[in-house]
């Protein structure tokens, strides 16, 4: 916590006495006037239980977190009555959402986090500082890996050096515990080109594919995956220029790059939700953002449409195909999953749909390690500052990992899937592989 502030006391009123008129003639205060965005009443929605905050990896391993009830309705019960600064410890919540999602008042917790967090970064950080660019260069992680995905072996090269990973830690707070993950030497929107586009085409079966920065530029075979499945089951997909879902953005304030980026997105994606598409990802924190944070944050045309029309890949398939009838028969090889539901898939409902999806499937053993966070949420993990916390709070998934059968581990998240690895040695897989490996023969 900052050293501006200590939490305060529960007993914040929640309108000023002498400024509620006696009667009928009550008018709500005008107390954010420049502001599109008035959170007020979810702050009154709270009522104090603290279940947000037992529930806050984070403040469960940092005592000096406030946790989220801090963050989201006093901070702004605080600006209300005087207009406070932000506690600069708005910057150790690392955006995992379980707060929004053990809240039982559904107080908007994860809004509230961003939009303090955007004035935090706007009003009070120092944008001389290291601190400040290291986060940005981590939140625009697109733009880095479009670089590296110009000399692919030159860039893994140079980033598996130790002595340039000491460097990174010396000068710009990057830790250098972890390894970087490697870029693939053909991008998905290359391999796409390549193949010459979609190879179904339909009149009612159609997706628009958001890919997101890791399936590009890192892990294209999930992305690949993804095409393949869903051309079995005769979809149309459609791949739309894009830009970063936001996510990083969001958890570090970025919500001018995040705004950006975002309205990329939804004027690509809405014009294709008018021609009968409905969206896909393969990441759980980029369905997050297009369904959440875009409406909540942003008020670009279609910004509704496409959230409505977002769906995770496998949860869409669930939803529209008799996906358990189509793998029934199937047979697969696949080593022993250490199953990990991210954060963010918890968020939507998704914790549970790879268990289910493949414990019958033949050939398949799938165990769930836990309710635990990973801990690294995104780019949190990857600040040397952070590094610690983020494995204490990855302790328990990693022993539940050491105790399942098997040394493969599987995730919908990116991010989650290096924590795994990092913390267990374990090879990571996403579920759309497995789906790819039951139904599709090549
Ligand atoms: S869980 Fe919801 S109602 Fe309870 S303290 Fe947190 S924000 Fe308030
Ligand atoms: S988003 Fe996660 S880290 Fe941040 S306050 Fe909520 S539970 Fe804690």
């Amino acid at each position: 916590m900052s050293d501006a502030e200590s939490p305060p006391d529960d007993d914040v009123p929640s309108v000023p006495d002498d400024e509620i008129p006696a009667g009928d003639e009550f008018e709500p205060v005008q107390v954010f006037p420049d502001s599109d965005l008035d959170l007020r009443e979810g702050a009154d929605d709270c009522y104090k239980c603290s279940t947000c905050d037992t529930n806050c990896p984070v403040a469960e391993v940092d005592d000096d977190f406030p946790g989220p009830k801090f963050q989201g309705p006093e901070q702004w019960r605080l600006k209300r009555k005087d207009d406070e600064d932000i506690d600069a410890s708005i910057m150790d919540c690392s955006n995992c959402m379980r707060c929004d999602t053990a809240c039982p008042s559904d107080v908007p917790l994860s809004q509230m986090h961003n939009e303090a967090r955007g004035e935090y970064v706007d009003e009070q950080m120092d944008t001389w500082s290291v601190e400040y660019w290291r986060n940005r260069v981590l939140a625009n992680y697109r733009i880095s890996a479009w670089f590296a995905s110009k000399m692919p072996r030159l860039a893994n090269a140079v980033m598996s050096n130790s002595l340039v990973r000491q460097v990174g830690e010396k000068l710009f707070g990057v830790t250098a515990e972890r390894e970087f993950p490697a870029f693939a030497e053909q991008t998905f929107r290359e391999w796409w080109a390549e193949r010459g586009g979609p190879k179904v085409q339909s009149e009612d079966k159609r997706v628009a594919y958001f890919h997101g920065c890791y399936s590009n530029y890192n892990t294209p075979e999930v992305a690949k995956a993804m095409v393949r499945t869903f051309e079995h089951f005769s979809y149309q997909i459609a791949v739309p220029d894009q830009g970063c879902s936001g996510t990083p953005m969001f958890a570090n304030g970025m919500l001018d790059d995040a705004r950006r980026d975002a309205e990329l997105n939804i004027k690509e994606f809405s014009q294709l939700v008018e021609e009968g598409y409905d969206v896909i990802c393969s990441c759980t924190s980029c369905s997050m953002a297009l369904r959440q944070e875009y409406p909540e944050l942003f008020s670009f045309e279609g910004t509704a449409k496409v959230s409505a029309s977002t769906y995770e890949a496998v949860e869409y398939l669930r939803i529209h195909e008799d996906l358990g009838s189509a793998i029934s028969d199937a047979e697969v090889e696949f080593p022993d999953l250490a199953y990990h539901a991210p954060c963010h898939a918890r968020s939507q409902g998704l914790d549970r749909q790879a268990v289910e999806l493949f414990r019958d499937l033949d050939g398949v053993k799938i165990e769930d390690v836990g309710e635990s966070c990973s801990g690294i949420s995104g780019t949190y993990g990857w600040k040397s500052e952070k590094y610690e916390k983020s494995m204490a709070i990855g302790e328990e998934m990693f022993e539940h990992m050491d105790e399942a059968e098997g040394e493969t581990g599987m995730t919908e998240c990116p991010t989650c899937a290096m924590q795994m690895e990092h913390g267990s040695g374990y090879e990571i897989r996403h579920p759309l592989e497995v789906l790819e490996a039951a139904l599709v023969s090549r």
